[in-house]
């Protein structure tokens, strides 16, 4: 870092946050890129701007007490981390996972500001979970747990105030729970959440965004360089809905997908994943809740990889949809070294700072997650945009929404890469692209609302 302005804000950032390696990886990507604006904007400092920027305005944590089947008492932790509320209320999922801790929310959230921002909709940006992990659990446990996480969160959120939705672990089961519990306490009939089901107010398309609006925005990149999906080969990792619709929405743009991943081991088909077996693949994680393992028994042209990852396996584009820190700079070097022309990614943060690099070192199509991802909490927008009308919208109205956001998302990453230089030749580096659209909207509002 070369400005002065950024080298010390992030000093002050190592410095607060020690024991917190995840926000620290993901305020370091950030800094970097926001240079060149920050040279041209003398305003943020006086208004000390990237100070606010990297404290969250508030961070809720809370004692969740529940029980089990056979009469046990347990207590998990739970949070929510309300980063940032200048341009729209406080928005973003909830995470149910082993490894929540203030560290993975704080990222997640800091992310989620800046990503709302691309969306063009009016939403803050937030983050929240536990450190309860669903998996095994029976339905009673887990609707026992998330009435108690509800019992504490409802004071804190509202329809204008947050807005949760899912992340890892929290679908359609549990977002139920949490919504049913909240109207009971509150007594009242709001799109306090979003995902929810579609009988209770939930936008169609909304389970598909993520992963649709991840190749949407792919699919740009593509055009821009004369190309497109057919004929090519791709690994996806993950076997969640991003994963899964990512998929789907490249099958039928004529791609190939060889690869589905979970926290075991990755699965490769040789002749490719076809609709059918997507199908099997959602009832499978969705509703048997079992492992990806068990798709090798069932499709003879597939093979199970205990313990590996997606990343070894020769292909033309790759997409990350599981987790963050899941391509390590040895993966890139890998897929790069077998010729990958495109990484987009449907997770938050999956590519550590050494990937990244070796990614834009590499001068390949480089999407990052807060722009690629972004079309699930878009749709999430739109979901609170039909709540707020009393209507819903037709899977058609609500895809088209969802492509032209992605389109936007898109041109206003690649517009402003080339505005800010930040390119090489044909090259164009959408991780700076994308901070720093995220990151003017935000400022810009802050600095119009005072100090706040
Ligand atoms: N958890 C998703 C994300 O990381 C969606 C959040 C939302 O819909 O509010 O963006």
């Amino acid at each position: 870092m070369k400005n002065a302005y950024v080298k010390r804000v992030w000093e002050y950032v190592q410095a607060k946050n020690a024991n917190e390696p995840e926000y620290l990886q993901a305020v370091q990507e950030v800094l970097t890129t926001l240079e060149p604006v920050v040279d041209q904007m003398p305003e943020l400092e006086p208004n000390a701007i990237l100070e606010r920027m990297v404290e969250p305005e508030r961070v809720i944590m809370f004692r969740v007490p529940w029980m089990d089947d056979a009469g046990n008492y347990h207590v998990n932790r739970g949070y929510r981390v309300q980063f940032n509320s200048a341009i729209g209320p406080y928005k973003g999922g909830l995470r149910f996972s082993k490894e929540v801790n203030l560290s993975v929310l704080k990222f997640l959230g800091f992310e989620q500001v800046l990503k709302n921002s691309l969306t063009t909709l009016p939403m803050g940006g937030g983050k929240g979970g536990s450190d309860f992990d669903p998996h095994g659990k029976s339905d009673k446990e887990v609707m026992r747990f998330c009435q108690s996480f509800m019992t504490e969160l409802y004071r804190h959120i509202g329809a204008d105030v947050d807005v949760p939705a899912g992340d890892k672990n929290v679908g359609g089961r549990e977002i139920g729970y949490m919504f049913g519990q909240y109207k009971r306490i509150r007594d009242e009939y709001t799109g306090v959440f979003t995902g929810k089901g579609l009988t209770f107010g939930g936008s169609l398309i909304r389970t598909e965004a993520t992963g649709y609006g991840l190749i949407y925005f792919a699919q740009e990149m593509l055009k821009k360089v004369g190309d497109n999906f057919k004929g090519k080969v791709c690994v996806v990792s993950g076997s969640g809905n991003v994963a899964t619709y990512a998929a789907q929405k490249l099958i039928q743009l004529g791609a190939k997908v060889v690869t589905l991943s979970d926290s075991n081991g990755y699965i490769y088909d040789a002749d490719g994943i076809t609709q059918e077996k997507l199908d099997w693949v959602k009832e499978l994680k969705g509703v048997r809740r079992g492992r990806i393992s068990e798709y090798a028994k069932k499709f003879p042209s597939s093979k199970y990889f205990e313990g590996k990852k997606v990343w070894e396996v020769k292909c033309d584009c790759a997409f990350p949809c599981a987790t963050q820190n899941e391509l390590l700079g040895s993966d890139a070097k890998t897929l790069l070294s077998n010729g990958v022309k495109l990484v987009a990614e449907g997770a938050n943060m999956p590519s550590d700072l050494d990937a990244v690099n070796a990614f834009l070192d590499a001068k390949i199509l480089y999407a990052p997650g807060k722009a690629s991802n972004a079309g699930g909490v878009a749709t999430s927008g739109l979901e609170m945009s039909q709540n707020s009308e009393r209507l819903s919208w037709s899977s058609e109205e609500v895809d088209e929404k969802l492509h032209s956001i992605m389109v936007n998302i898109h041109n206003n990453a690649y517009d402003t890469a080339i505005k800010f230089g930040a390119t090489d030749g044909k090259f164009v580096n959408y991780v700076a692209g994308a901070n720093i659209a995220g990151f003017v909207k935000v400022a810009t509002a802050m600095i119009a609302q005072g100090l706040v």
